[in-house]
């Protein structure tokens, strides 16, 4: 039996989780583990790699070709694919457009829980994504489920996004996490739905220190 803490952060695209699930890390001493950002970096390869997403062998095939390895530093995500550093180019359109649909394949969503429920094996984590409070850690000592509203969250991820792609539209950003947000909560395999025991954190109105607060009081109560 092991007894270290797992921070399950669950929630809609772009509402703040990896936010806050840094500063949380950061309080708490904690690693920090973006799953999304495994999803993407798979994403990315399969993109590369003209993976035909309705060939279950050419999938099984690509998914053992793949290593994925975090390097935290400042508790930022900085994530290898096959030792290539893709932290940067895995926020673009193009892995944005597909990752909710190479998500939604089952074979990718084993491979991805098995290496994520390793990761929360013997260390104190805090971990964001759409499952981990439902399937990746249904245990987990502390589950946020995050909102917030939907044109506040893409003006949110605009802003960030127009830095890098001057191009970009904020009506594309938003279609995009509509979009995403509509895959996600669809799909078959592991929906994003709110754990029975993960309490809601709306954070259309808080900053993020006051959102930080909010959990920090939750995690100190457990
Ligand atoms: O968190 P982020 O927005 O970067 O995640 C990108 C996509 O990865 C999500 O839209 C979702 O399709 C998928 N994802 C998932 N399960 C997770 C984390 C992310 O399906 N635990």
């Amino acid at each position: 039996m092991s007894n270290n803490i797992v921070v399950a952060i669950d929630g809609y695209s772009s509402c703040g989780k990896s936010t806050l699930a840094k500063a949380l890390a950061k309080k708490l001493h904690f690693i920090y583990v973006d799953s999304g950002a495994m999803y993407r970096a798979v994403t990315l390869y399969f993109l590369r790699n003209n993976i035909d997403l309705n060939n279950h062998q050419q999938i099984v095939d690509a998914l053992a070709h793949i290593h994925l390895n975090f390097h935290s530093r400042d508790y930022e995500t900085h994530i290898t694919l096959n030792d290539e550093e893709v932290s940067d180019e895995i926020r673009l359109m193009p892995v944005s457009e597909n990752v909710s649909t190479v998500s939604a394949i089952h074979e990718v969503r084993v491979e991805m829980v098995k290496q994520q429920q390793r990761m929360g094996k013997s260390k104190n984590i805090v971990m964001d994504g759409r499952d981990i409070g439902t399937a990746v850690f249904p245990n987990a000592s502390v589950k946020i489920f995050m909102t917030a509203d939907p044109y506040v969250r893409a003006e949110r991820r605009y802003k960030e996004l127009v830095v890098k792609n001057p191009d970009i539209s904020l009506e594309e950003v938003f279609e995009n996490l509509a979009h995403r947000d509509y895959q996600d909560t669809t799909r078959k395999e592991s929906p994003l739905v709110r754990a029975k025991d993960a309490i809601i954190l709306d954070n259309t109105n808080l900053t993020p220190d006051e959102q930080l607060a909010f959990a920090l009081a939750k995690v100190n109560q457990d």
